[in-house]
C-alpha cells in the first residue's frame, strides 16, 4: 500500500493555515484570485525535505513543483485496518468490495459493462466511519492511496485549483491502480452561485472533466470517494458523477456494542456481556465518534480519582478495572452529537439520491 497524503494538517502549510481557512471561500483568505501564486515551500524552509522520488517521465510536462509536492506531501501509510474494525455498515463494505476492492484486483474481469464506476460517494453524519472505511480500503487493496482534503489543499494553491486538480489526476494515473479519498467533498463542489469565483468554477469544471473520465484513458484505474456530512448542498451535477452514493449511518445498539467491545480490549475492565448490551441500549443516537469519546472518557475514570502522586507511584497492574460505573458516569459527560432531525434528512436525501438496496 502507497499512501499520499495532500491534505493533512501536519502538511506544510501547518495546522493555522486549515484552521483559518473558512470553507466556501475557495480563493479566498486576502490574496486575489490573480495573485501570483506563491510555491507552499518557503526557499528558507529547513524543515522541508528533499524528494527521494523520481517524477515519472509522463508526468514531466506538468508544474514540477506541484507534482512533488502531490507525490510527496505528508506521505504515510496508515496501519493495516481490517474490516472487521468497522463496526456494522455491511451495506458500504459489500458495495466497495464490489465497486472498488475486487475490480481493482481483477481488472480483466471488471470492464466493459462490468467497469465499475469512477466516483463513489459516502454520505452521512458526521463521525460514522466513513474516513475509517477509506482507509480500510487503502489497507485492504494494492492502490496508490492518495487522501485529499480540499480547504486545505486548495488553500496552498491559492488561484491554481483547476491546474490542481488535472496534476492530482495526472499523478494518480500515473501510480494506477489508485484511489483518491476526498473528505469534506461539499466544500469543493457545493452547488454552483453567481457570486461563485472564477477560479473555483474552472476548478469544478475540471474536476468534473476528470470525473467523467473524458481526459483520461479507458483501461485507468483510478477511483475517487468523496466523503461529506452534507449531501444537501450537492447539486445534479455532482450527484450525476458520483454514481454510487452510499449512506454511512448511525450505528445500531450492536454496532455500538462492537465499538465498547473492541475499545475495552485495550484495558483492564469487569463489564460483562450483558452490561456492554446494556451500554448498547443506553447510547441510541450515538455516532461512532460519539462511542469513542464515551469509552475514553469511562477509560479514564480509574485514573480521574487517583492524586498526582499516585498516579507517578502507581503500577500500571494496579490500576482499578473499568467499570459499569464509569461508563454511567460517562454518559452524563458525553452525549450524542447528531440530532434526530439532522437524521431525519439524511435518511430522506438517502430514498431519494441513496443507491437501493
Ligand atoms: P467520518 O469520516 O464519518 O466523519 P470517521 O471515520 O473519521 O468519521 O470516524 C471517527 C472515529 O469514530 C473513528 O476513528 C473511529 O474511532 C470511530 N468510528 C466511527 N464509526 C465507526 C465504526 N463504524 N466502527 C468503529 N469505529 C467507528
Amino acid at each position: 500500500l502507497k499512501v499520499v497524503d495532500c491534505g493533512s494538517s501536519a502538511s506544510i502549510g501547518g495546522p493555522c493555515d486549515i484552521m483559518n481557512y473558512r470553507k466556501k471561500s475557495l480563493g479566498g483568505r486576502g490574496r486575489g484570485v490573480n495573485a501570483k501564486f506563491v510555491p507552499p515551500i518557503g526557499q528558507n524552509d529547513t524543515t522541508a525535505t528533499k524528494p527521494t522520488f523520481s517524477v515519472p517521465p509522463s508526468l514531466a510536462h506538468l508544474d514540477s513543483l506541484m507534482v512533488e509536492q502531490i507525490m510527496r506531501e505528508s506521505m504515510h501509510k496508515y496501519k493495516p485496518i481490517a474490516w472487521d474494525e468497522i463496526a456494522g455498515l455491511e451495506y458500504a463494505k459489500s458495495t466497495f468490495m464490489e465497486t472498488i476492492i475486487h475490480p481493482l484486483q481483477r481488472p480483466d474481469l471488471f470492464k466493459g459493462v462490468r467497469r465499475p464506476p469512477r466516483g463513489v460517494l459516502l454520505f452521512g453524519p458526521p463521525g460514522t466511519g466513513k474516513t475509517l472505511i477509506a482507509k480500510c480500503i487503502a489497507s485492504q487493496s494494492k492502490a496508490t492511496f492518495f487522501s485529499i482534503n480540499p480547504s486545505s489543499l486548495t488553500s496552498k494553491w491559492i488561484g491554481e485549483g483547476e491546474k490542481l486538480v488535472k496534476t492530482l489526476f495526472a499523478v494518480a494515473a500515473a501510480h494506477q491502480p489508485a484511489i483518491i479519498f476526498m473528505d469534506e467533498v461539499d466544500s469543493l463542489l457545493s452547488q454552483r452561485s453567481d457570486t461563485e469565483h472564477e477560479s473555483s468554477r474552472r476548478l469544478k469544471n475540471e474536476f468534473f472533466i476528470q470525473l467523467d473520465g473524458a481526459a483520461t484513458n479507458e483501461d485507468d484505474h483510478v477511483i475517487i470517494i468523496g466523503a461529506t456530512n452534507r449531501p444537501q448542498e450537492l447539486d445534479e451535477a455532482v450527484r450525476r458523477r458520483f454514481v454510487r452514493r452510499i449512506y454511512v449511518p448511525l450505528p445500531v445498539a450492536q454496532a455500538r456494542e462492537h465499538i465498547i467491545q473492541k475499545l475495552l480490549k485495550q484495558v483492564h475492565h469487569n463489564l460483562d456481556d450483558a452490561q456492554i448490551q446494556g451500554l448498547g441500549e443506553l447510547t441510541e443516537g450515538y455516532s461512532g465518534a460519539d462511542m469513542d469519546s464515551l469509552c475514553r472518557y469511562a477509560a479514564m475514570q480509574p485514573l480521574r480519582v487517583l492524586s498526582s502522586s499516585e498516579i507517578d507511584a502507581i503500577d500500571a497492574q494496579q490500576l482499578p478495572a473499568v467499570c459499569m460505573s464509569d461508563f454511567l458516569s460517562a454518559l452524563q459527560h458525553v452525549s450524542r452529537s447528531v440530532s434526530p432531525e439532522d437524521v431525519k434528512r439524511y435518511v430522506a436525501w438517502n430514498e431519494i439520491y441513496g443507491i437501493k438496496k
